[in-house]
């Protein structure tokens, strides 16, 4: 039996009052949280600093971890993309399923306790399923021609039906509104709807979306071009690339991911789904050099959580140094704010805030130890 105390304790919602400590068995079980005058000082365990939940990623490629510092930084969303697609295949099985493994560990050893994570293929099925991390697993379709919806939306599920054997949970996304059809969009959320899962889609990456769908000339063209994906057929439909699919995406389950370009007449028209909006912003610096404005997503009190996004455009998964970037952007954010964002918002983003993202009594839903300090949020260790 343990009795952890800190300066402060964040439970995943709020701050616990500075007399409480946490009691965990033998077992790394949360116990009960007691008020410290109970309890012999002798007995406590004190930390200097904040001790929160572990950690929820809500975005992350993990089966792009091999593309580690072999993808040039600041060139575009297009140019990136074009990248990965050269050179995603250029390693062998063995090499992407040991830099996967590396990712999960390094994951594991920096606070994160669950991860919201893109599958196009089924390389990292396995490293999932022996991971100490739980892995909520989107697996990701692609398509923009709405004749192909039906044959891509069946693969989906055959892969879907894989990852189950896995034993491990997942459910169906779209790659973005630029790369899969409105009627691909819907079959999806249907999908995830009916079964009650969680729904996610970049959304608002670059610039070149909305020059897309505002029917401008648009690095997208040249992608499908560089692709030859013939697209002539498309007729933009003249809106925000958020505003062309808000109708179909599910209420309350829907993870969007980026929104750099998101701007606040979108925000305004989507409030009745209920968005989890997820920033990558160590993402946005890499590929596009830019940020999301947080500050129009606070403003308008929306639900907001954290992502790492990948190692092909990421230096590392660390959400301290994600929520770091965003803070210097943005130092209006409240630490009560950011810690939401990294915890219990991200678990409620996945659907697993019965088992991640706040304390639980009967539950290890992981302790870490923070430290903070103007607009840097440092990850000290694991406590439990
Ligand atoms: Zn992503």
């Amino acid at each position: 039996m343990r009795i952890i105390s800190a300066n402060s304790i964040f439970t995943g919602i709020n701050f616990l009052s500075q007399e409480m400590a946490l009691v965990i068995d033998d077992f790394g079980l949360l116990k009960d949280i007691v008020k410290k005058t109970e309890i012999q000082s002798s007995e406590i365990e004190h930390y200097d600093g904040i001790i929160a939940p572990g950690f929820v990623n809500a975005h992350c490629h993990l089966e792009l971890s091999h593309l580690f510092s072999q993808i040039e930084s600041k060139t575009g969303l297009i140019e990136f993309l074009k990248q990965v697609i050269a050179k995603r295949n250029n390693f062998n099985k063995k090499e992407q399923e040991d830099a996967a493994i590396e990712a999960d560990f390094k994951m594991w050893e920096s606070g994160i306790v669950a991860v919201g994570d893109i599958s196009n293929i089924d390389t990292t099925f396995k490293t999932k399923a022996n991971s100490k991390i739980y892995y909520h697993t989107f697996i990701e379709l692609i398509g923009l021609n709405p004749l192909h919806s039906e044959t891509i939306f069946e693969k989906g599920l055959s892969l879907l039906k894989q990852l189950e054997n896995y034993n491990l949970i997942g459910s169906l996304a779209a790659h973005a509104p630029f790369s899969s059809s409105k009627l691909l969009i819907n079959k999806i959320a249907n999908y995830n709807s009916s079964n009650n899962l969680a729904f996610s889609i970049h959304n608002q990456e670059s610039e070149e979306e909305t020059k897309f769908f505002a029917g401008r000339p648009s690095g997208i063209n040249d992608l499908f071009a560089y692709l030859n994906i013939d697209i002539n057929w498309f007729t933009p439909p003249k809106t925000s690339s958020l505003l062309s699919y808000l109708d179909v995406i599910p209420n309350k389950k829907s993870l969007l991911v980026h929104n750099t370009f998101c701007k606040e007449e979108d925000i305004i028209a989507s409030k009745y789904k209920f968005i989890n909006w997820c920033f990558c912003p160590g993402a946005n610096l890499f590929i596009e050099n830019t940020l999301p404005n947080c500050d129009l997503f606070l403003n308008h009190n929306q639900n907001w959580c954290i992502g790492t996004d990948s190692l092909a455009s990421n230096q590392k998964l660390d959400m301290c140094f994600e929520a770091s970037i965003l803070l210097a952007k943005s130092p209006s954010i409240s630490i009560e704010s950011i810690l939401k964002a990294l915890t219990y918002n991200g678990a409620k983003a996945l659907g697993i805030e019965d088992k991640f993202g706040k304390l639980i009594i009967g539950k290890n839903t992981g302790l870490n130890l923070i430290q903070h300090s103007d607009t840097q949020l440092n990850f000290i260790k694991k406590i439990a």
